[in-house]
């Protein structure tokens, strides 16, 4: 019996601004069985409040402390379990005050400090100093290079996108020939991190997703179960051109109750 499932939102519980049929059902009855469950996102566009209002809004029980998470959490929890102490840190004035209250924050590039992280997550408020100095630390010390999301761009309004992270991690491995680990999905830290926190087994973990490069690749790299649903991005035919397979395939998330009871 699974005990904790990690669900991911557009294109499997919802479609934009429609609950996709069965998602209020497939709830209430992980509620009924006392299945824990998390929303789990790697957009870093939104902040989680945003995702908690829109799923509160379709009816579906949820905690905004207890089941949503976003690559963020997952990265700082990580360099936290590392015993990393001083970083530097490239983001939103909002994601170095949250990270300032567990780690030292160097915000120069200096030869004397000893770095332990690089860290860079969606800027709006970059600024040139920021990346000049973080690919100096990068080149100079042995310093692992973390990221809060690899996407490239970050869609706005009226179908336009503006630059997100992916782009700009590029921009510094082309610089320093250092890749950054994106923290994300399909990274499978995102499943251990998410199990600890539940305290729940690999093997009691299920991940439900519509895309197979992120959703499906993140069950396959921690070695739990996945559930495809094809509402969303994937088709069954996309199948074929990737060399992992989810454990089971289903139309949509009507039929993860039925699954759920089955596995
Ligand atoms: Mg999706």
């Amino acid at each position: 019996m699974k005990k904790l499932v990690i669900f991911d939102m557009d294109g499997t519980i919802y479609l934009g601004k429609d609950l996709i049929p069965g998602s209020l059902e497939a709830f209430q009855y992980l509620n009924r069985e006392k299945i824990d469950y998390v929303f789990f996102t790697n957009n870093s566009s939104h902040d989680l409040d945003f995702y908690y209002k829109k799923i509160c809004d379709f009816g579906i029980k949820c905690d905004r402390n207890k089941n949503f998470y976003s690559s963020t959490e997952i990265a700082i929890d990580y360099l936290k379990e590392q015993g990393f102490k001083k970083l530097f840190v490239i983001g939103n004035k909002s994601l170095k005050d949250k990270l300032s209250k567990d780690f030292e924050l160097v915000t120069k590039y200096n030869e004397k400090i000893k770095l332990d992280a690089v860290l860079a997550g969606f800027s709006t408020e970059l600024v040139y100093q920021e990346l000049r100095d973080a690919c100096l630390y990068l080149q100079t010390q042995d310093v692992p290079f973390f990221a809060t999301n690899g996407d490239y761009r970050c869609p706005i309004e009226n179908g336009l996108y503006i630059p997100d992270c992916g782009g700009m991690i590029e921009w510094m491995r082309l610089a320093t020939n250092k890749a950054a680990r994106v923290m994300g999905k399909p990274d499978p830290q995102v499943i251990y991190t998410l199990a600890k926190m539940f305290n729940i087994d690999l093997k009691d973990v299920l991940v439900v997703g519509d895309r197979i490069y992120t959703d499906i690749l993140v069950g396959v790299n921690a070695k739990v179960d996945s559930v495809m649903v094809l509402s969303g991005e994937t088709k069954m035919e996309d199948l074929k051109k990737y060399p992992y397979r989810p454990t089971y395939i289903i139309n949509s998330i009507k039929e993860l109750p039925d699954l759920l009871k089955k596995i």
